[in-house]
């Protein structure tokens, strides 16, 4: 019987990069036509690998992929995935960590650059009919020497932080791996009070974990400077979006950049989307041609290693070692 491979899901045009390493290997492609939980469940019944990006790796999903040796996801945030059950039933599960770095902090950048800028609504203006209309009377900063706070120092705010020092940026980060006090490549560590209260940009950069769940709700807008900018590239889940959405309605914050919402899609009757400065974006800052064909081929380069016997790249429950199905 073929090895089965399950792709749950995937935004791209197509699979080819992926299907040709698979194929190559020797091993069946399956396509789920949705990513329902029941869907799932069904097709990851006789797979020895499934491969997934946005869709729900439940415990469910997992408890009847009785031959699945490893969940293989296309990207780098991990928490659609139940750990603790794929590491319990031996199956390794992996992801790419540094396969978008450039896309996502151009996003981040980009938001920054055009929200200081206020380049929506005064484009909304213009195409109005409102060109003598606007009225300089918001705050922009001039970014040489504006501060930019980065929550979570890993991979990808330090690539925004390089990125941000070329526009002259002071740049403060915030992360519970680095002592306050440290500087790291021209970036002083912080803690996340002073991140909130002296930048003029905020980015975040972190995991959605228990711990980072809502960790910027009024309490934290309020520390805020008045009319700074937030900007979240990471997982919906981090802002609580009802309370921002007051903060920009009251001036407090002059303007927010989310290419992460919860729930997706937002609720049509979210106060975020009425409100004048703000970029919202369906969860695609990662997102370029190169950056998804190597994603596409490295998620299959794990694929293959695991199923072969061999140590993947990007283990992420390595308490699996030492009993996980594929001998690992
Ligand atoms: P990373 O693991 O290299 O860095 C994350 C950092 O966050 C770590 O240094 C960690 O110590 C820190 N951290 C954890 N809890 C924290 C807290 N409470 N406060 C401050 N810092 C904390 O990850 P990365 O590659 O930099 O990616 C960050 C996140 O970006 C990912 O977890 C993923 O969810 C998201 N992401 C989004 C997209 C997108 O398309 N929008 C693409 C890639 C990654």
């Amino acid at each position: 019987m073929n090895t089965k491979v399950l792709i749950t899901d995937y935004v791209w045009p197509s699979t080819d990069p992926e299907r040709e390493i698979l194929e190559e290997a020797g091993f069946e492609v399956i396509i789920a036509p949705d990513s329902s939980e029941a869907t799932l469940a069904k097709l990851a019944s006789d797979v020895e690998a499934i491969m997934f990006c946005f869709a729900q790796v439940t415990e469910k999903v997992l408890e009847s992929a009785g031959n699945c040796k490893i969940a293989a996801r296309y990207g780098i945030g991990v928490d659609n995935v139940d750990i603790d059950k794929a590491t319990e039933l031996g199956i390794a599960v992996t992801n790419v960590p540094d396969y978008c770095m450039d896309e996502v902090t151009d996003h981040a950048l980009g938001m920054i650059i055009a929200l200081n800028r206020r380049l929506v609504p005064h484009t909304k203006k213009v195409t109005d009919g409102g060109w003598d209309d606007v009225v300089l009377d918001q705050p922009m900063h001039r970014t040489r020497g504006a501060t930019l706070g980065i929550v979570g120092f890993g991979r990808i705010g330090r690539s925004l932080a390089r990125k941000a020092h070329g526009f002259g940026m002071k740049v403060l980060a915030y992360d519970p791996l680095i002592d306050v006090g440290n500087e790291i490549d021209g970036v002083r560590a912080v803690t996340l009070d002073e991140i909130l209260t002296k930048s003029d940009f905020v980015s975040l950069h972190v995991p959605l974990l228990p711990s980072t769940q809502n960790m910027i709700s009024a309490a934290e807008l309020s520390q805020m400077k008045r009319g700074a900018i937030i900007v979240n590239c990471s997982r919906g889940g981090l802002i609580v979006e009802d309370d921002l959405a007051n903060y920009l309605a009251s001036g407090h914050i002059a303007g927010a950049g989310l290419d992460v919402v919860e729930p997706t899609p937002p609720d049509p009757s979210s106060a975020l989307l009425s409100q004048e400065n703000i970029i919202i974006t369906p969860h695609t800052a990662f997102f370029s041609q190169a950056s998804t064909i190597e994603l596409e081929k490295r998620t299959a380069q794990e694929v293959v290693r695991v199923l072969r016997g061999h140590k993947p790249e990007n283990l992420i429950n390595s308490d699996v070692l030492g009993r996980s199905r594929s001998g690992l």
